[in-house]
Parts: C-alpha cells; sequence; structure tokens
C-alpha cells in the first residue's frame, strides 16, 4: 500500500473557508451580503455540515463574515477593518511583546506626519468633521467612556483625513490600544491632556500649516505619552497580569 496521507476534517474546512474567502475578495459577495445557507453550502461543496460550519468559523475569526443567530440568521460579509490587527496588538501588549513606551514611541513618530498631511490634503467636509469632532470634546459627558471616546474623537478623524490608508492601518491599532488603556485604568479627566492642545492641532490643519500641525501634535503626543507610561503598571494589574 502507497503512503497515503489521511484526509483531515480541518483540511476539508480550510478548503471551504479559502474558496469563500476568495469569493468574498473577487465581489462574488459583497459587504452586508448573507452567503448562501448552511444546507446550500453543504450541496455545493458536497461537504457535511460540520465541516462547512467550521469553514464558516474560520471566516469569522478572520474578519470576513459575522455569523448571526436567530430567523434572520446565517453568514454576513463584514467590510474588513483593523479590528484583527487590534486584537493582534492588545494581545502582543498584554503578554509583554509590547510595552506603553514603544507605542507612544511610535505615536510620536507617526502623528504628526498624520497631522501634516491632513492639513496638506484637507477638504471641506474633512475641515467640517474636524471642527465637530474638537466642538464635542467641550461637551460635559458623562459617563467615563464617553468622555474618552469623545475626547479622542479628534485623533480618530486627523487619522482618518490624512489619505494614507497604510497610515491608518499602522495608527488604528495604537489609538485604539491607548484607548483600552484609559477605559480599564478610568485616570482622572486632567490626566490624559490639556484641553488646548487639540485646539492648537486643528487650528494648524485647519490653516493648511503641515508645520505648525506635526510640532504642536508631536507636543501632544509627548504629553500624552508621559500620562500614559505611568498608566501601564495599573492597567496591567487590573487585567491581573501584574
Ligand atoms: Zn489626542
Amino acid at each position: 500500500m502507497p503512503d497515503f496521507e489521511p484526509v483531515k476534517t480541518l483540511r476539508i474546512s480550510e478548503n471551504i473557508s479559502t474558496q469563500l474567502k476568495n469569493a468574498i475578495l473577487k465581489g462574488d459577495f459583497k459587504p452586508g451580503q448573507k452567503l448562501p445557507s448552511e444546507r446550500q453550502l453543504t450541496e455545493a461543496f458536497q461537504a457535511s455540515r460540520v465541516v462547512v460550519r467550521e469553514a464558516l468559523r474560520t471566516l469569522e475569526l478572520s474578519g470576513f463574515v459575522r455569523i448571526r443567530q436567530g430567523p434572520r440568521g446565517g453568514a454576513y460579509v463584514q467590510r474588513l477593518g483593523y479590528e484583527r490587527l487590534t486584537e493582534y496588538y492588545t494581545d502582543l501588549f498584554l503578554s509583554g511583546a509590547l510595552s506603553v513606551g514603544e507605542l507612544v514611541e511610535a505615536r510620536v513618530h507617526l502623528e504628526p506626519e498624520i497631522a501634516r498631511l491632513a492639513a496638506q490634503n484637507l477638504t471641506p467636509e474633512a475641515a467640517a468633521r474636524l471642527k465637530q469632532a474638537l466642538s464635542r470634546e467641550q461637551i460635559p459627558a458623562m459617563k467615563h467612556a464617553d468622555w474618552v471616546h469623545r475626547n479622542m474623537a479628534t485623533d480618530y478623524v486627523l487619522m482618518e483625513i490624512c489619505g494614507n490608508r497604510l497610515f491608518q492601518a499602522m495608527l488604528d491599532p495604537l489609538l485604539r490600544l491607548t484607548q483600552e488603556i484609559i477605559l480599564v485604568v478610568k485616570p482622572r479627566r486632567t490626566v490624559i491632556h490639556d484641553p488646548h492642545e487639540h485646539e492648537a492641532i486643528v487650528d494648524a490643519v485647519l490653516a493648511g500649516d503641515g508645520r505648525r500641525a506635526a510640532r504642536a501634535m508631536r507636543d501632544h503626543i509627548e504629553n500624552v505619552g508621559r500620562s500614559l507610561t505611568g498608566l501601564e503598571k495599573a492597567y496591567r494589574r487590573q487585567k491581573g497580569l501584574g
């Protein structure tokens, strides 16, 4: 008997998830659209329901679909975002393979450039979004989480309007990790940054002054960084890891 390789269920399910993923990447199924039902997929792939389910679970873990239960349930195609990157960065951070110091250092280099690009590529729509984000920071927030989200909105808008999606992919997980640390530790409001720091950045961006925007951003991240570094121990403790 030749040395045959046993076919594992996992391999069949991997093959199915790869075919489904390719169909999504090609645009056969668009974001928001539902994939064929488990029964239809079972027939199409000539595979068992267990294997099809495993394949859909793999697609869900990699962010391509979201599986909903209930009468209108099924596997719905998701637009790919940066969530997986954020999860990965957070795990690296929790395992001790990344530190707050390194997070801050990366932000100090990345965000001034993003502010400079935002000033350079400013459109009327982007200017309006930026003004709105800044003005919302002034509204008093009752809940700590609301305050954190509003307070970081300016950083997110600048990232989204800078016009470089790779910079966005690099910064988005860093901002979310920063947000996670603040949400868990809940420092006093004044600890993170002076509210006027965002004002200085937005002023410069709106004036189209890239150099001034970059400088203001650098000062801001250096300040944020000092506070954030002090939260690392508390964060690890609260997560039961310190
Ligand atoms: Zn900020």
